[in-house]
């Protein structure tokens, strides 16, 4: 009886779908969840599934399902959660849809992050709007059937062959329940259409001298007990798996050994598609939702990007300023778009990451000496900004090449404001509200914002570059869009004041007319962009402004060289 009742729904969602896909197109979702150990890099293998099955010719997206209570995690701060990723709709989300881009090159949406917080609130509108019709509201069928609207919403856009899902956290805890169940539910009612790809630990006990697959089976018998057998073991280890080892993981977790594939420590992210190639993933998932099997995986582009990225030709050294150096995660994309901007330049960019902190004037040249490029980095509050603005003065003065980020270039503005144009005091009223000069002020329409969540300046918005600017020449056309996330602006009523100084004000918002990009008329490369460039970079087109800084870092570089050559 279940399973007729299963069928009929799965057909009446089909034909649903058909009057929005083209004919005889099936979407196809791949769920990615974690056993034994958070961190293995889920993010990591749905990436590299989607870029292996895009290499095969088909369309993909991925999204990400996290368990937590948080509507998003735009309210989280960097220590909680990392970087909050920005997409051009202006959701703010995890850090991996960033991982996503990068490796697919397709634009993520507020659709592609979905957490527990949305689910629930989704559900308690409904049910305060009266569409439950006088039910008990559960968490099964209620909460699961919005999870598995909030998968299929991709999937019928009619844009995607797959649909791979990542579910955050590890297999058995409490918060990721619903969505297990939900995954349950979805491969039950779609059978070969749907395939679950499990990442686990392979452990080796030095004491032991061997690899263990014990937490692997204890992971998928976890995954049994909700339900569901997984149809992929994906094993992240840091030594290669024999047969033996391999076999053993297939007959304990009801897998075939092909089906068993082995994820090594790699030397960057970048190499992990290709080991997943290599080791079949794309086939395997292929053959389990019953796919076509093209015979072409065309990832020439990337294997070129791979191939730069490890063989440079140079090596600069590019300070980054900020307060969460500590935290790996904090400047996730910068750090990834300096990978890109360094492999377009064939040059390894040593990113070395400066507290703000501690510069001061007496300690500013001793920390920032020999670096060949300065960023100073996006943020909120007011912690380390006076050590920003001083790095800020030294690479204006020492005309180090320097590029300034969100709150990077609302510093590079009171810099110039204080030193430049000797406004005493001049600040951000984000930090100090009795300014006499507030250069950076609170836009217009963030004065009556009285909730935290979701309501900065958030997403893409057009900006409009001075043809005469070091950015129109870098970009090379005269409008582009960016993504933003920020409450302050430059405020207009000194912008005459900064433009007799030498501030080309280089971008603007038409819409809006609120400054953009600022850069140094009399500095070879010194450019602040209000927006956040890192969030667009990718492997296929890294961000122009990241291979600009990059290649002026290495011009400084010889620069310096040269004229110590010359002092001899
Ligand atoms: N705190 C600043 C603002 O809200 C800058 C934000 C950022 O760097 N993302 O405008």
């Amino acid at each position: 009886m279940l399973k007729v009742f299963n069928y009929c729904y799965f057909v009446e969602s089909f034909s649903y779908s058909s009057r929005t896909l083209p004919m005889e197109k099936t979407v196809k979702y791949i769920f990615v969840t974690g056993g034994v150990s958070s961190s293995l890099g889920k993010g990591i293998i749905s990436a590299s599934i989607a870029k292996l099955l895009q290499g095969r010719g088909f369309s993909v997206t991925i999204q990400k399902l996290d368990p937590y209570i948080n509507v998003d995690p735009g309210t989280l701060n960097p220590y909680e959660h990392g970087e909050c990723y920005v997409t051009e709709d202006g959701a703010e989300t995890d850090l991996d849809l960033g991982h996503y881009e990068r490796f697919s090159a397709t634009p993520t949406s507020q659709a592609n992050n979905v957490t527990t917080g949305r689910i629930y609130q989704s559900v308690i509108n409904k049910e305060r709007k009266g569409e439950y019709l006088g039910t008990t509201v559960q968490v099964i069928p209620h909460i699961t059937d919005e999870i598995k609207r909030s998968i299929k919403l991709l999937g019928e856009t009619g844009k995607y062959d797959f649909v791979i899902t990542e579910i955050g956290g590890t297999v058995g805890d409490i918060e990721s329940f619903p969505f297990v169940e939900t995954v349950r539910q979805m491969k039950w009612e779609m059978r070969e259409d749907c395939a679950v790809v499990h990442l686990t630990l392979v452990p080796f006990l030095k004491a032991a001298q061997e690899l263990k697959t014990k937490p692997t089976q204890h992971s998928v018998k976890t995954m049994l007990e909700q339900g569901v057998q997984p149809d992929i073991i994906v094993c992240r280890t840091e030594y290669h798996l024999n047969d033996g080892i391999k076999g053993k993981i297939a007959q304990f977790c009801n897998v075939t050994i092909d089906r068993v594939i082995e994820s090594i420590d790699a030397d960057t992210i970048y190499d992990v598609p290709l080991l997943m190639r290599e080791q079949k993933l794309d086939i395997a998932v292929l053959e389990t939702t019953h796919s076509r099997i093209p015979d072409q995986l065309d990832l020439s582009n990337w294997e070129r990007f791979v191939k730069r990225l490890k063989n440079p030709k140079d090596e600069v050294n590019i300070g980054l300023i900020g307060k969460y150096v500590e935290l790996k995660d904090a400047y996730k994309s910068i750090d990834e778009s300096f990978i890109h901007g360094g492999s377009a330049n064939e040059c390894k960019v040593n990113v070395i990451l400066i507290q703000s902190e501690n510069i001061n004037e007496k300690t500013v040249s001793g920390l920032l000496e020999g670096l060949h490029g300065i960023l100073v980095a996006p943020g909120f509050g007011g912690r380390g900004i006076e050590g920003k603005i001083e790095a800020i003065r030294y690479a204006r003065e020492n005309k180090i090449p320097f590029l300034g980020i969100c709150l990077g270039m609302q510093c590079a503005s009171i810099e110039f404001a204080r030193n430049v144009l000797d406004f005493e005091d001049a600040h951000t009223t984000e930090i100090d509200t009795k300014t006499p000069y507030p250069v950076i002020d609170l836009m217009e329409d963030q004065k009556k914002v009285k909730n935290l969540g979701g309501t900065m300046r958030l997403g893409s918005y057009n900006c409009k570059l001075d043809p005469e600017s070091l950015c129109y020449s870098l970009y090379g056309e005269d409008m582009v869009r960016e993504r933003h996330r920020h409450r302050y602006e430059f405020n207009n009523n000194y912008r005459e004041e900064f433009e007799n100084a030498g501030m080309r004000l280089a971008g603007i918002n038409p819409e809006e007319d609120l400054v953009e990009i600022i850069e140094l008329k009399d500095h070879p490369w010194f450019v602040g962009v209000q927006f956040h460039p890192e969030y667009k970079s990718n492997v296929k087109n890294p961000h122009p402004l990241f291979v600009g800084f990059v290649k002026a870092a290495m011009e400084y570089k010889h620069s310096l060289k040269a004229k110590a050559f010359s002092a001899v």
